[in-house]
């Protein structure tokens, strides 16, 4: 979305001043629709988690997330990003990492007692 529309948009009650440097770019807009089909936008910040649902501003229902006026189901359980360590897991056992963990740290020790570390 441009900055132009982005300017053109109700951003809530902050002063002008603060709205400087708060980076227009990092927001999005998202459409919600409720049971009697009314859609409320909602501006969210772009690294937001969107919620499921959102109180619709005409007659107060429960509204779902729409895009291009289709209803998207948002699955959290894929949408949450694994960790590194889950990620790490999956390739190695934890015996594995462990010895690792003991060998890094093993060489660690031997640099420190060498006195050139400063890891
Ligand atoms: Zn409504």
């Amino acid at each position: 979305m441009s900055q132009q529309t982005m300017r053109g948009m109700r951003l809530g009650a902050q002063s002008l001043e603060s709205e400087i440097g708060v980076a227009y770019s990092a927001r999005s807009t998202h459409s919600y629709q409720c049971p009697r089909g009314h859609q409320t936008s909602v501006v969210f910040s772009a690294e937001a988690e969107l919620p499921d649902t959102w109180q619709c501003k005409t007659c107060g229902g429960e509204g779902v997330l729409v895009e291009d006026g289709k209803i998207i189901e948002l699955n959290h359980e894929e949408k949450t990003p694994r960790s590194h360590w889950e990620m790490l897991l999956e390739r190695r056992s934890r015996e594995e990492l462990e010895e690792i963990l003991q060998e890094r740290l093993e060489y660690i020790r031997e640099r420190r007692s060498a006195g050139k570390a400063d890891l």
